[in-house]
């Protein structure tokens, strides 16, 4: 028989998935159905690692036994699809195969069906592989179909699945109410670009994808479905980092009626269903919190990663008055002095110091340079990278005291404009803590989360001249700032906050204005004026006018928390069929052009530096 004969699979469905037989099924006639993972030739037999979803068995065929079968098992390639019916025997196990939970038995060959071959494979998916494969990122999506059978993506895959699940039973028993929102909507303002689709019925108009269904959320809680969660797709046109994706998935959740700490105390279920179904770990609850302040205080980012220690310390009290001329003329202007600790540091030399002052703090970071203070291990006292006669020792020493520096200890400190300072401060506390191996990104935690809390409700853009929400324009300002929205915005804090997982933002929501007057002040606030908060966001105003609940909520990147629960490094490996850098699908490759009568109908025409429409 020709391999390239179609064939009638006379088998019939599989018995068994090729991860489900054990010593119990030895004498039973099973199919199994799979992908050839590998294929080897020992003494006269030939022996398949057959692979499905479930797992790996092996097959052998014995060419005295049944010489037809053994014979076609000749041909067998990689990832050639078969159906063998065969009978479950005992195993010989090999030590390196105890881990596969079939390893006590294999089956042996009575009759195979091909019912495809493959071609030679452009990279291998094979089992027997390394968990990590070699291919590019480019090939990698482009035969998409292939990466997602090697073992790592496709436990990504079905960890996703359970992740999905674990939010369902959560929010199910919780009586949360699932609803779909469109996808073809208005313009929501999170802050990113807007993916636009032309109206062909309506000329020059378009639907915006949804950067957050977060008005049609807003409008379920005056609709009276007091408690709503979707997983939701969300768009964002943004520049592409390795974290970010144009299109993600959010676990969406609204309640009416609710205070901060229902929230918390919500999500932190929800957040504790799925590590005790994914990990089976139970999450110490509830998570510990930091004002936004604080956090920026203490290092230097509104998403600490509390996974180390390593503070940063506000120094400007102690070398106050030291009479050294880049210190003074900082904390003159409203600047500030950073310092941080770095153990067992004390006896680094020059020239490793000043590399990281050049190659980091003034490369990468935007600092103005780094200066530390040495306590060697031997004891022999405090070395100032600035000459005595500069800076006194005195402040020297309170300086080491105020950030509780010991011997062995050394301390980096920067000086600048506040807050940026702290937060280039922060970035070389990440920094070190990659150089120090002080964070693993294991799959197997440890898990620190972080409520953040209290930030402040607007931002001013330097550039535009105007202020931005911090979070979006429909979180509501702490009741005890309100009377600031009109005479200093800049001051008023937020009722928003975020979830904050091993140093990554993984959720944020707010409490929301729901009435109509101070949804205008916040307008107001943003330079939205009537007529454009009318034409924009009129059915939300309406909305508040008829009975709108008091409400809040919070959305998660569901992306963002399968890819920590996976160990994974890049987001690509967690989602089936990733965009790249530069927002390109290279299997289907899309985006693409499109025909020219298609352009015409939506009533659109390129301008000229466009690719021509086929
Ligand atoms: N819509 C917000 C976001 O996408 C989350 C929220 O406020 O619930 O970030």
């Amino acid at each position: 028989m020709s391999v390239s004969q179609f064939q009638i699979d006379h088998h019939g469905h599989r018995s068994h998935t090729c991860g489900e037989l054990r010593s119990a099924h030895i004498g039973q006639t099973t199919v199994l159905k799979g992908w050839v993972d590998s294929r080897r030739d020992l003494g006269g037999l030939v022996f398949i690692d057959l692979r499905d979803r479930y797992g790996i068995t092996q097959i052998v065929f014995n060419p005295q036994e049944n010489p037809a079968a053994a014979k076609l098992a000749e041909s067998l390639r990689f990832e050639f699809v078969i159906s063998v019916r065969g009978k479950v025997v005992a195993r010989e196990v090999e030590a390196k195969n105890l881990e596969l939970p079939t390893s006590a038995v294999e089956v042996e060959a009575q009759d195979m069906i091909i019912p495809n071959t493959s071609e030679p494979l452009p990279f291998m998916v094979s089992s027997h592989e390394a968990k990590q494969t070699n291919a590019s990122d480019d090939l990698r999506l482009k035969y998409r179909y292939l990466d997602l059978r090697r073992n790592e993506l496709k436990e990504n895959v079905l960890l996703r699945h359970r992740v999905y699940q674990a939010v369902r039973a959560f929010y199910d028993s919780e009586n949360f109410v699932e609803v779909e929102t469109p996808v073809l909507m208005k313009s929501t303002p999170e802050g990113a670009r807007d993916y636009l689709v032309p109206s062909r019925v309506h000329p020059g108009k378009f639907f915006a994808l949804p950067q957050s269904p977060q008005t049609y959320k807003q409008i379920l809680m005056v609709a009276g479905f007091d408690r709503y969660f979707q997983i939701v797709k969300c768009f964002r046109d943004e520049d592409l980092r390795a974290d970010r994706q144009p299109e993600f998935t959010q676990i969406d959740v609204e309640m009416t009626f609710a205070t901060e700490e229902l929230i918390y105390k919500t999500a932190e279920g929800m957040l504790a269903g799925i590590w005790k179904a994914v990990k089976g770990v139970d999450l110490e609850l509830p998570f510990p919190r930091m004002s936004y302040d604080a956090a920026m205080k203490t290092y230097g980012s509104d998403k600490p990663d509390l996974r180390f220690d390593m503070k940063l310390h506000d120094l400007s009290e102690a070398f106050k008055g030291s009479g050294f001329r880049v210190f003074d003329s900082a904390l003159e202007t409203g600047g500030a002095i950073v310092g941080m600790v770095i153990p067992g540091w004390g006896d680094t030399g020059r020239g490793k110091l000043d590399k990281l002052d050049k190659d980091i703090v003034r490369a990468k970071l935007g600092g103005g340079g780094l200066f530390h203070i040495k306590l060697p291990a031997d004891g022999s006292g405090i070395q100032s990278s600035v000459k005595e006669e500069v800076l006194a020792s005195s402040y020297v020493e309170r300086a080491v005291a105020a950030c509780g520096a010991s011997t062995g200890d050394l301390v980096l400190i920067m000086v600048g404009e506040s807050p940026k300072v702290f937060g280039q401060m922060g970035s070389l506390r990440l920094h070190m803590a990659t150089e120090l191996e002080l964070i693993s990104d294991s799959a197997d935690g440890p898990w620190k989360f972080l409520w953040v809390t209290d930030f402040p409700l607007l931002e001013y853009d330097e550039e535009a001249g105007r202020f931005h929400a911090m979070h979006h324009p429909f979180t509501s300002p702490a009741a005890a700032d309100m009377a600031l929205l009109g005479t200093d915005p800049g001051a008023v804090r937020a009722q928003a906050y975020d979830i904050v997982l091993n140093g990554m933002e993984i959720g944020g929501g707010s409490i929301r204005i729901h009435r109509a007057d101070v949804q205008q002040m916040m307008f107001d606030a943003l330079g939205i004026g009537k007529e454009e908060a009318q034409s924009r966001f009129g059915f939300l105003l309406d909305a508040f006018k008829y009975g709108a609940p008091p409400h809040g909520g919070i959305a998660f990147g569901l992306d963002r928390m399968v890819m920590i629960l996976a160990g994974a490094s890049s987001l690509r490996d967690v989602i089936v069929f990733p965009k790249t850098q530069s927002a390109q699908e290279p299997m289907v490759q899309s985006p693409d052009i499109v025909d020219a009568h298609q352009l015409k109908e939506l009533h659109i025409q390129l301008l000229e530096k466009s690719p021509s429409a086929k």
